[in-house]
């Protein structure tokens, strides 16, 4: 045993230095220290100078410019786009103790009266500004009799017009600069590649600051890619085994299709929402607004949904249909678990995708160097989904972290997928599309798989195609195997799509396996499953949040989660606004009997230990059951 001095000494020694950031780090938000990149970049701003920052989502981008601002004599003023999200943010800074506000076209006169009354009386810490407001003389008039601690620029991928999400109103954003040059300046995105970076340097006139690239690994995320065969059974399998009365989100491609997978899932009494832009806008916002709110809701979507949302407890992003480029991908699963709890990614993808998705970029507007661009987007998703190596390390090279080496927590690592010589079936497929093209034919998957299957349908019996010399050549394999042949052979570009109809034809890469210069290598199809929940290492049974607690602990963690469900219902907030799902199993785990021991778990700061520290002791102490009553 170690005496108390000498573990005085170790913990001198580990503790960092006390920094005037720290100090608010820890009395506001109850956290023991920066992470990454976190000091380095409050320092720098802390020091009057910009920052320009690229971190993966749920890498801690707030704390960067919400600590400085507490620091900094002044307000700090965020420009975020996300207006819908703005009175969330400040609910949770408020919270904390933090004084928060915003000002947007949603507000009525006499809210915003008051909201610069307070900026102008220095009684703000932050406030989050829409970037259309700058637009307005009066603001800029405002923010001039302002003290400003600094300007954050949140989403600054938004300024790049070749990008995703451009904002007309972020180009506007230089002069930020040039009428407040001596305000210090943080960009900040999740958007990584190197030509956004440079293009929002440029663009908002941060060609001087320093930069901070964030490690873009999200460890906590399993990714897992899997065939599609009835998609809406493997979802339910899905949610049923891994995730149930946990909140994630669903993303499929048409409204119509979340739509029914939202009432499907609701049928089967898992509780869903949709999302999509043709809702009404109301519908829209309660749902989103239930989503962020309550517990265990699943929101059933198109990528209409989720710029911007927090969420701390997402623990699972599911994708029904393929992302048209690895950089949608990342951006939609990284919204699962922020809290750095154990999380999915899950895919399902099959045949039909890659057709379709060939298919929009074939008939897509715009010139060819547009499609190009498309289809190279599109061949990079692919080859992550064909790959027969660790996706996380795919995933880190795209984004220019090669050599991560194997991850051991997707599916090619926990499973790693065999491959087979598919030179033979590739060529019979081939053959028989060129045989198709003398005739001047072309066709679908569905009918050269019947052809190579020998099945005289209707359809291949009127149209002669009994008499093709492949006719009933392939039937080594079924039929599952033939269309896993053909999705990867289109996903490698070894076979075309043409047209509105999605018929397939040759490419120049073809020519090199027919004359049998080429081999093609297979990803073996695993056989359909109900399940897969064995396959990881660690057991899935236990959800996500309570993988590691033991019975009783897991136990308070639950009465912990019904406490903060009510506690947040009565102040109006959601309930990742009360405390995150992380504190709260750190607080199960513990067990704590006393203030001042509760004063020392992770995320509870002052304010948060004097609002609700009696209710916690409380609900630990077994004084909030909700069953009490009957014993
Ligand atoms: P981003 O904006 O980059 O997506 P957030 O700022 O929302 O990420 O942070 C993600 C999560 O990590 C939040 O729950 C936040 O409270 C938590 N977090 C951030 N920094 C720290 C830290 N230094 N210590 C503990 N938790 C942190
Ligand atoms: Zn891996």
């Amino acid at each position: 045993m170690p005496t108390s001095e000498a573990r005085a000494e170790t913990s001198a020694v580990t503790t960092p230095e006390p920094t005037p950031a720290r100090e608010v780090l820890r009395r506001v938000w109850g956290y023991d220290d920066f992470r990454g990149d976190q000091a380095a970049i409050v320092e720098e701003i802390l020091a009057g100078r910009d920052a320009l920052v690229l971190m993966p989502t749920g890498g801690g981008k707030s704390l960067c410019y919400q600590v400085p601002s507490l620091v900094r004599a002044g307000t700090g003023i965020v420009i975020s786009p996300l207006i819908a999200l703005m009175a969330d943010q400040v609910d949770a800074l408020s919270a904390l103790g933090v004084r928060a506000g915003f000002l947007n076209s949603t507000q009525l006169p006499h809210e915003r009266a008051a909201t610069e009354q307070a900026l102008l009386a220095g009684e703000l810490d932050l406030l989050y500004l829409a970037p259309e407001r700058l637009r307005v003389a009066e603001t800029q008039r405002l923010l001039d009799q302002a003290r400003i601690a600094l300007f954050a620029i949140d989403e600054a991928h938004c300024v790049s017009q070749w990008g995703h999400d451009f904002r007309p109103d972020y180009l506007r954003l230089s002069m930020l600069h040039e009428r407040w040059p001596d305000v210090p300046r943080i960009a900040l995105t999740a958007t990584a590649t190197d030509a956004t970076r440079r293009e929002i340097a440029t663009r908002l006139d941060l060609t001087g600051a320093r930069q901070f690239v964030a490690d873009f690994d999200r460890p906590n995320i399993q990714y897992r890619i899997v065939p599609k065969n009835s998609p809406q059974q493997q979802l339910l399998a899905f949610l049923r085994t891994e995730h149930p009365g946990e909140s994630g989100i669903v993303y499929c491609l048409s409204r119509a299709s979340v739509e029914r997978t939202a009432a499907f899932l609701e049928k089967q009494g898992i509780p869903a929402l949709p999302y999509h832009a043709g809702l009404d806008r109301q519908v829209r916002s309660d749902n989103q607004a239930r989503f962020l709110r309550e517990d265990g809701l699943v929101m059933v979507a198109t990528i209409a949904f989720g710029m911007g949302i927090d969420k701390p407890d997402v623990r699972f992003v599911a994708h029904l249909d393929l992302p048209k480029s690895v950089e949608g991908y990342y951006q939609e699963t990284g919204r699962a678990g922020r809290d750095g709890l154990p999380s999915t990614a899950w895919l399902a993808y099959g045949l039909a995708d890659v057709v379709q998705h060939r298919k929009m970029i074939e008939t897509s507007e715009g010139d060819a160097a547009h499609r190009r661009n498309l289809g190279r987007h599109l061949d990079a998703m692919l080859a992550l989904c064909e790959t027969v190596t660790c996706r996380r390390e795919q995933l880190l090279a795209y984004f220019g972290q090669p050599g991560s080496g194997a991850c051991g927590n997707c599916d090619t690592c926990l499973e790693p997928p065999q491959t087979w010589d598919g030179t033979i079936p590739a060529q019979k497929l081939l053959s028989t599309i060129v045989r198709l093209d003398r005739r001047g034919q072309r066709y679908g998957a569905g009918h050269l798989v019947d052809i190579l299957l020998g099945r005289a349908t209707d359809r291949v019996t009127s149209l002669g195609h009994t008499d093709l010399t492949t006719f009933g050549i392939g039937t080594e394999l079924d039929e599952r195997g033939w269309r896993g042949v053909v999705r990867q052979l289109l996903a490698t570009g070894l076979v075309g799509v043409e047209g509105d109809y999605g018929t397939l034809g040759l490419t120049e890469a073809s020519g090199a396996v027919l004359r049998g210069e080429r081999e093609v290598p297979l990803r073996t199809e695993p056989e359909p499953r109900r399940s897969r929940a064995k396959a990881s290492g660690r057991s899935r049974s236990a959800s996500g949040a309570t993988a590691e607690l033991s019975g009783p602990q897991a136990e308070l963690f639950e009465r912990l989660r019904a406490w903060r469900a009510a506690t947040a219902k009565e102040q109006g907030v959601p309930a990742y606004v009360v405390f995150h799902d992380a504190t709260l199993r750190a607080v199960a785990a513990q067990a704590p009997t006393t203030t001042g021991e509760l004063g020392t778990i992770s995320g509870i700061g002052a304010a948060k230990l004097e609002r609700y520290g009696p209710g916690l002791l409380a609900t630990i102490a077994g004084e909030n059951r909700p069953d009490d009553s009957s014993r």
